[in-house]
């Protein structure tokens, strides 16, 4: 009667696949098979009992192992994932970092530090090669030497500190009066120069005299009291030619602009003056 229950639920238990259940049907049955002295079929019940109990710990035991080793991989992506991140925003403030230097340097030797302006080499170099271009265009081109009048009293009455400042403040002014084409240095100590390409002689004297005006006009803010500064400008302007062949080399427009600011300044400071053939 036992038996007939244990292999109807042990049938039932195999159909569904409950292991669980399978194992009681098979030590039940073993046990009941020994209290009614039939050691072979106890020990065959006891034996199917075992086998499936392995199979069921072997099988759990393999799956636990397995979601180990998938938690340790998950870990172990993420680990690697947050390093190489790391790795990658390290770099990147590196060449960052790099960029920033190569900038720097680049400008200071290009730049003058004090004005921010091209330094006289740089001038030099970019001036050829505008020269170089309206020649081979046939454009116009002037060019504007501006000079800071008695500008040694600024610096014996104020200090050299205020006469940097007053040399920064007149670069900005300069700056802003020009136009981006516009090569824009500083040729010395308070001496500075402009090419203004594509522009005629009396377009270049217009800029010169705005700049004089708002040098004249500016009171610097420097000092307490305002400063009362004026700048001389000279200009030359390269005459127009369709021959592909300048009618004055570079180095004697520049001559002819310098030419031009002596005359400004031999003719009472504070003007602008375009150079005139004699
Ligand atoms: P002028 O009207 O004839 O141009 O007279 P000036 O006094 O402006 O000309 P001068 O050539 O006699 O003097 C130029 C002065 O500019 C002398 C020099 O100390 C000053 N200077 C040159 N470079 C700098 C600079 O970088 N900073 C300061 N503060 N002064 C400078
Ligand atoms: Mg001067
Ligand atoms: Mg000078």
């Amino acid at each position: 009667m036992q038996i007939e229950f244990l292999n109807t639920f042990l049938a039932n238990a195999k159909k569904n696949d409950y292991k669980n259940d399978q194992m009681i049907c098979y030590q039940l049955l073993g046990d009941v098979y020994e209290n009614i002295n039939l050691p072979d079929k106890a020990l065959e019940n006891f034996k199917r009992y075992l086998v499936l109990k392995e199979a069921t710990l072997g099988a759990d035991t393999a799956r636990k192992i397995a979601m180990l080793k998938a938690t340790h991989q998950l870990e172990l992506s993420k680990r690697e994932a947050e390093i190489f991140r790391s790795q990658n925003v390290e770099l990147q403030h590196e060449i960052e970092e790099r960029k920033r230097t190569e900038t720097l340097l680049a400008n200071l030797a290009i730049r003058d530090p004090l004005t921010n302006l091209f330094n006289k080499r740089q001038f030099s170099l970019l001036a050829i090669k505008e020269f170089e271009r309206t020649i081979h265009h046939g454009y116009h081109l002037s060019v504007l030497f501006l000079d800071i009048d008695h500008f040694k009293q600024v610096n014996d009455l104020h200090g050299h500190l205020i006469g940097d400042k007053v040399l920064s403040s007149i670069a900005a002014i300069i700056q802003s009066t020009s136009r981006d084409t516009d090569i824009v240095g500083r040729f010395g100590g308070e001496e500075f120069a402009i090419i203004l390409p594509e522009t005629p002689g009396w377009r270049a004297f217009q800029v010169g005299e705005r700049l004089r005006k708002a040098a004249e006009e500016s009171t610097f803010g420097v000092t307490s009291v305002p400063l009362a500064i004026t700048v001389s400008i000279g200009i030359a302007q390269l005459p127009k030619t369709s021959a592909q062949e300048p009618a004055i080399t570079l180095e004697e427009l520049l001559n002819q602009a310098d030419q031009a600011l002596y005359t400004a300044k031999r003719s009472g400071r504070n003007q602008t003056c375009l150079y005139q053939e004699k």
